[in-house]
């Protein structure tokens, strides 16, 4: 589904993502983790299309997507959420992945239809559909669910998670692991999902690549991970 090669990207001077490769299948979850500025944002962005990359390439199902603008990208079938949710506080909950569904669409889209994909995408991460719900009524794990809701309603096939868990407590956490999980069955999605921490992520995963400084360190099972001796030390290190 999604090849990536020897992905750069350079700051003036300061490479933040270093010669990155990986490879995708359709329908699995990836974790992608790492401590802080490991550069995990970084490589999201440039999927995305937020960032150009310096070099290498990005193939989805086979079609280079590396240097296009973020709604070509969307329209391709990437889907992703941002680390810092910055929804339209003006608007209902609902309004919001309204307007993420008609981002969604090539050409002309009804309302009824974008209304249609924003109740199956809030429904699908646990939020109402009721049209009187404000933003300001949701706390930190509701924000992350209307992230989650917005990358949905574009309809992805692969969909991009930012730190999905940050600010959230262990039950939290969990119920938004399992959540990750049930989306990736019931839409059979593919998912990348990044996280500065391991835990949980790894009960849901198939599996994991570790960045440190902008490298890929570690690529495997999510039961290899904790065993590798450089992941061990960057993550007690750190
Ligand atoms: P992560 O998401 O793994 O925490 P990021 O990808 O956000 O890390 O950042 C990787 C590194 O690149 C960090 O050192 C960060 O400061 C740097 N960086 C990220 N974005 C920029 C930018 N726009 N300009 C300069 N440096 C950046
Ligand atoms: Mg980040």
């Amino acid at each position: 589904m999604l090849q990536v090669e020897n992905l750069t990207k350079r700051f003036s001077g300061f490479v933040a993502v270093n010669r990155i490769s990986f490879a995708l299948e359709q329908g699995e979850i990836l974790g992608l983790i790492g401590p802080n500025g490991s550069g995990k944002s970084t490589t999201f962005n440039m999927i995305a299309g937020l960032l150009k990359p310096s070099e290498g390439s990005i193939r989805l199902e086979g079609r280079e997507i590396g240097g296009l603008a973020p709604i070509e990208i969307c329209h391709s079938g990437v889907g992703r959420t941002f680390q810092i949710p910055r929804p339209f506080k003006q608007l209902t909950i609902l309004d919001n992945v309204i307007t993420a569904a008609f981002y969604g669409q090539r050409g002309s889209v009804t309302r009824a239809k974008a209304l249609d994909q924003a109740e199956e995408a809030l429904t699908l991460v646990g939020l109402p559909t009721d049209p009187q719900a404000e933003v300001a009524s949701l706390g930190a794990a509701g924000l992350k669910k209307l992230e989650l809701a917005r990358a949905i309603a574009t309809q992805p096939r692969l969909l991009l998670a930012d730190e999905s868990l940050g600010g959230l407590d262990e039950t939290e956490m969990n119920a938004a692991a399992d959540m990750l999980g049930h989306i990736r069955r019931e839409k059979n999605i593919t998912i990348i999902w990044v996280e500065h921490i391991m835990g949980v992520l790894m009960r849901v995963v198939d599996r994991a690549i570790v960045l440190d400084h902008g490298e890929k360190i570690f690529e495997g099972l999510p039961r290899e991970v904790a065993r590798d001796p450089r992941v061990i030390e960057i993550y007690l290190g750190s």
